[in-house]
């Protein structure tokens, strides 16, 4: 049976916390956001408010609802003041300390029967969980920024958390609007994971002088069919914020040399070359955030609609876009096909779920699995085993790809 969730507390108001507020209020919950940082509260009220009126202006709902919505908008400091809510959903800074204090007093102020819900996007939800008496209402649920537009949310098992938990936690994301797919707790759930090798193979062709960045970009985008390449991607992320990621994946996951940092990216932290925000990353920026002055986003998209090729293999149809085109996006999918069957292989989610992460979450032309049928596991694992004298571990066929092409031929 699932629980009956009637009122929900929104732990921390920063970016997220706002958002998912203002969604728990449009799928018709009361809801409580709470942040100990009076200015914080009060600017993220504030946002759900006016992303509410916006929604109006944009005709994405109407005036009624968006009233009724801010109507059902409660603001608290206290994490006591939020007894009585059933769901409660943990947007705060991401560390592990902070959150895991906070589940003890959550569990304690919302008692035994609230689920508790987290939103981290790279730390474990077990350890998150860890000191709350009630492991099994433990649960994650990974939005995308900014949820409000972003259809894409994980709902994250643990090993303790009930089936009740999960598919109540499941209805909550279906009532806010979302599509809710569901992850094993494991590194960077699923979408982050499976977005890995799109940056670190890019990373890698990058360092052994395959392409340049920009021409990296323009394969992906329009011989992958991928709306953003992966260093316009980085840029913008940041490349600190992505750094770190990729750290907290490497540590994560057990030190695999597939998801080894990139030593490039570490040299351009270093040099305070961070991406769009510091005015330089792998392009040049005219001021932080403006722009790209040399390959313009989206001045040049009806130009490159005429040359987009892509999603394809097809050395001829690759060779339009620039001669590097053949070997850099066969590598790419190879290692995406890859890195799905590790995932597959230890049951971090279902085959479909993996293709609605990355189609939702990254707004990829084709899911992994999709791509793993695109290139076919036999191409994948031949062009993954040529790649490895010299580079080692970081090509190594996962056990499920080479399995794969029996059962496909
Ligand atoms: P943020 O810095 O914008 O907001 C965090 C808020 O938490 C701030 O308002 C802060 O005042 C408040 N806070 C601080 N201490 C608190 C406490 N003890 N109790 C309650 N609130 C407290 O951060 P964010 O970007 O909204 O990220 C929040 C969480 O969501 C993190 O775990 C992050 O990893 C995750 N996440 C972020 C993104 C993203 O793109 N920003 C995407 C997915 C998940």
């Amino acid at each position: 049976m699932t629980a009956d969730v009637g009122r929900i507390g929104v732990v921390g108001a920063g970016t997220m916390g706002s958002g998912i507020a203002q969604l728990a209020c449009l799928g018709g919950y009361r809801t409580v956001i709470q942040d100990p940082v009076p200015e914080a509260l009060e600017a993220g009220a504030a946002r759900v408010v006016d992303s509410l009126g916006k929604g109006v202006r944009r005709e994405m709902w109407s005036a009624e609802e968006a009233e009724a919505a801010g109507g059902r908008l409660e603001a608290v400091e206290d994490v006591g003041e939020l007894e009585g809510c059933d769901w409660v959903i943990e947007a705060a800074p991401e560390d592990v300390e902070l959150k895991r204090r906070l589940f003890a007093e959550l569990a304690a102020a919302c008692g035994p029967e609230a689920i508790l819900a987290t939103n981290t996007s790279s730390l474990p939800v077990t350890a998150v969980g860890a000191e709350t008496p009630n492991p099994e209402r433990v649960v994650g649920m990974h939005f995308f920024n900014p949820p409000a537009l972003m259809k894409l949310v994980e709902v994250v098992a643990t090993a303790d958390s009930s089936a009740e938990a999960l598919d109540a936690t499941t209805e909550v994301g279906r009532r806010m609007g979302r599509t809710p797919i569901r992850a094993k707790d494991s590194p960077g759930f699923i979408a982050n994971r499976l977005a890995r090798p799109y940056m670190l193979e890019s990373l890698r062709m990058l360092a052994e002088g395959v392409a340049d960045a920009p021409t990296i970009d323009r394969a992906c985008r329009l011989g992958g069919g991928f709306r953003m390449g992966p260093f316009e991607l980085i840029d913008l992320i940041g490349l600190d914020v992505n750094l770190s990621v990729a750290r907290s994946f490497y540590a994560q996951g057990g030190e695999p040399e597939r998801w080894r940092p990139s030593e490039i990216q570490a040299r351009m932290v270093d040099e305070g070359r961070l991406g769009r925000k510091s005015g330089t990353g792998f392009y040049a920026y005219d001021d932080a955030g403006s722009g790209r002055p040399d390959v313009p986003l989206h001045g040049d998209a009806s130009k490159e609609r005429g040359e987009r090729v892509g999603p394809t293999l097809d050395p001829d149809d690759l060779a339009k876009i620039d001669p590097a085109a053949p070997e850099i996006v066969p590598r790419l999918v190879a290692q995406i096909a890859n890195e799905a069957a590790f995932a597959l292989e230890e049951e971090v989610g279902s085959p479909q779920d993996m293709n609605t992460a990355m189609r939702l979450g990254f707004n990829w032309p084709l899911g992994p699995i999709e791509f793993t049928d695109l290139i076919g596991p036999g191409r994948a694992v031949e062009l993954l085993e040529s790649l490895r004298p010299g580079r080692g571990d970081a090509y190594g066929p996962a056990p499920g790809l080479i399995r794969n092409i029996t059962s496909s031929t």
